[in-house]
């Protein structure tokens, strides 16, 4: 049996006492929301924090609404840190306005997992990696890697890089829908596009700074007119990460043309990655099967899997082009 590191566990109540935890605890505290990725890896002796400041009873993380601009054009969905992922698939709003980010949330783990975990706890999960998601007693065997305790990567076998994926089905998602993530520090509060806030560094892939808190998502109103689709690769058709994940919005006109179209595809590096010059070859164009198929074959150029996950690498590459075709096609028969 794994058994957890002992440590305290504090209950705030609002963002304020959260922050003045963290401040006085420094390095040894955490944060923790639904804490279904943070404690397997704390059994993992992943993380051993000696307190765990719990984001649960925070009444500011919750909610899910709408919130008007001073224009049309400002109006958001603004989406509480704290809400369960089975809050997010289930909402009425996000079905209606966002169903790729209602799909995503409804593909994490499976459904006990989602409602504890949170869609605040997603954005800010840690990446995952063959040689890392494993028992100390497996690590120590193997002489740690480079992203705990060890000094070599064993997926790229040297140690200048860490390469574990990020495997997080909402956040492509939410790049495509141009949403911004609310962050409240020691500082102040401040607000980063979701496509800013990754990193390509498998060992922290967030420019979070450990102090703060993600307290709101927002997503512009406006993106809800975007065509959008949400595709997911892993071995079991529940409870597994992601091996691959795509995600594309697009704007038609009356006429079907493209104006603008962002694909994003994760589970590969260590941060999700947009697909490069899909606009230029898309935009005027109808999303027919030649387009489709022109899409799929730049993004599969663009993406080169590593070992970084148990799946072979190759049998991953060659998914991506089939991926981004059914996430096309969604968006196509819309
Ligand atoms: C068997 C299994 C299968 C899984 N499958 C998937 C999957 O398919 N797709 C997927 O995306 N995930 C998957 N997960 C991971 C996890 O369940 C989800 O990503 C979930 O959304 C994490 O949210 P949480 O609230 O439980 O995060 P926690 O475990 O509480 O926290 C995760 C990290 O985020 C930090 N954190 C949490 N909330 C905040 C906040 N508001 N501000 C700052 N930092 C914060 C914590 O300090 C911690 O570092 C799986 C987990 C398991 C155990």
């Amino acid at each position: 049996m794994l058994r957890l590191p002992p440590f305290r566990y504090h209950r705030p109540t609002n963002v304020s006492e959260a922050l003045a935890l963290m401040s006085e605890h420094g390095d040894e505290a955490m944060y923790v929301a639904g804490g279904t990725d943070l404690v397997p890896n704390m059994k993992h002796r992943l993380f051993e924090p000696h307190h765990l400041i719990a984001l649960k009873s925070i009444e500011e993380l919750r909610g899910i609404q709408e919130i008007e601009g001073r224009d049309a054009d400002d109006a958001i969905l603004r989406i509480g840190a704290g809400e369960t992922l089975t809050a997010v698939a289930t909402n009425k709003k996000i079905q209606e306005f966002f169903p790729a980010l209602a799909q995503a949330a409804a593909h994490v783990a499976g459904p006990q997992l989602r409602n504890s975990g949170t869609i605040g706890g997603n954005i800010c999960l840690d990446t995952r990696c063959t040689y890392y998601n494993q028992t100390h007693f497996w690590r120590e065997a193997l002489g740690f890697c480079l992203k705990k305790d060890g000094d070599v990567c064993h997926v790229t076998r040297t140690g200048k890089k860490c390469v574990a994926a990020h495997s997080a089905d909402t956040p492509p998602v939410l790049i495509t829908l141009d949403a911004t993530a609310m962050f409240v520090g020691p500082e102040g509060s401040r607000e980063l596009p979701v496509e800013d806030l990754f990193v390509a560094d498998g060992i922290r892939n967030t420019r979070r700074m450990r102090e703060e808190i993600l307290t709101e998502i927002r997503i512009p109103l406006a993106s809800a007119t975007r065509r959008q689709a949400y595709v997911k690769l892993r071995q079991r058709k529940s409870i597994d990460f992601p091996l691959l994940t795509v995600a594309v919005a697009a704007d038609l006109d009356a006429k079907d043309t493209i104006t603008g179209i962002t694909g994003v595809v994760t589970g590969l590096g260590s941060r999700p990655k947009t697909l490069t010059k899909w606009s230029e070859v898309a935009e005027g164009r109808v999303l027919n099967e030649e387009l489709i198929e022109e899409l799929a074959e730049r993004a599969h150029r663009q993406c080169h899997p590593l070992e970084n996950m148990i799946v072979d690498p190759d049998w991953r590459r060659a998914m991506i082009p089939v991926f981004v075709q059914r996430a096309l096609q969604q968006v196509a028969q819309d």
